[in-house]
């Protein structure tokens, strides 16, 4: 049975007990991990995830608490000498920086023991195999900084996706980071799992979308040390809703996809 494995669950601040954000889809052939944030690589460890399985990597968007896992995970594959390739699918806007800082970091492409290829993900992005079909939806969430960006005449284009993941037959949306739960309204109508971020949002807008969308379960990740501290009043938002599939997520949290 394939299942979801939580490998990073916190905001963007270092937590811990929570690695940053990062999460494994995993089917009896392939792995393929969405967001490779800060302690994703030492996740897997702790999880006693077969690194070897991953076959591609997805990043919503280049924070660093969702893509600067990347080159320690490549640093672990080469060290456990893998032979297969490996996909990276970042934002269009990326590929040239992070071709560059594996250059920087010593991670030369033609010196390590497996093939890595940097991919585009932009706004038409949908990827297919026998397991998965994923598709990226583009979102909000780097707006705020558009004002800047135009001030100091940089390149950035501000890309952030969410994704929305078909598998055995079920629907999961993962959020990334989002401005706010406009950016995952529309392809919401009942999926079977919905992992959104709980840093840049309203949470009760969310348990309200969640059950008015008949989402079957929420799962809520991206978790800010306050709102560990607060978990009862959204079971009080479930409850007003007239919502309960909720969950926490945390780091090694598994979830079968049935
Ligand atoms: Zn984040
Ligand atoms: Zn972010």
């Amino acid at each position: 049975m394939s299942r979801i494995v939580v490998l990073g669950s916190s905001s963007g601040m270092p937590d811990s007990t929570r690695a940053c954000s990062s999460i494994l889809i995993e089917t009896n052939n392939n792995s393929y991990l969405i967001d490779v944030g800060e302690g994703c690589a030492s996740s897997i460890i702790r999880h006693n995830i077969d690194p070897e399985k991953i076959g591609q990597v997805f990043v919503t968007h280049t924070h660093s608490d969702h893509s600067m896992g990347i080159f320690m995970l490549v640093q672990m594959m080469h060290l456990l000498k893998r032979k297969k390739n490996l996909d990276i699918y970042l934002p269009e806007e990326a590929l040239f920086w992070f071709e560059n800082m594996f250059d920087a970091v010593y991670l030369f492409q033609d010196n390590l023991s497996f093939g890595f290829e940097l991919k585009p993900i932009n706004i038409d992005f949908v990827y297919q195999d026998e397991d998965l079909i994923l598709k990226a939806f583009p979102n909000q969430h780097l707006l705020s900084n558009e004002d800047f960006i135009k001030e100091q005449s940089l390149t950035n284009k501000m890309e952030s996706y969410c994704f929305l993941i078909e598998i055995d037959g079920k629907r999961i949306v993962y959020s990334g980071d989002i401005a706010g739960i406009e950016d995952i309204e529309s392809q919401s109508e009942g999926v079977d799992f919905l992992l959104c971020e709980s840093t840049h949002i309203k949470v009760e807008e969310l348990v309200e979308l969640a059950s008015r969308k008949k989402v079957k379960s929420t799962i809520l990740t991206h978790i800010h040390d306050s709102m560990d501290k607060d978990k009862t009043s959204i079971v009080m938002m479930g409850k007003k809703h007239a919502y309960k599939n909720i969950v926490f997520a945390y780091d090694g949290l598994c979830i079968d996809i049935k």
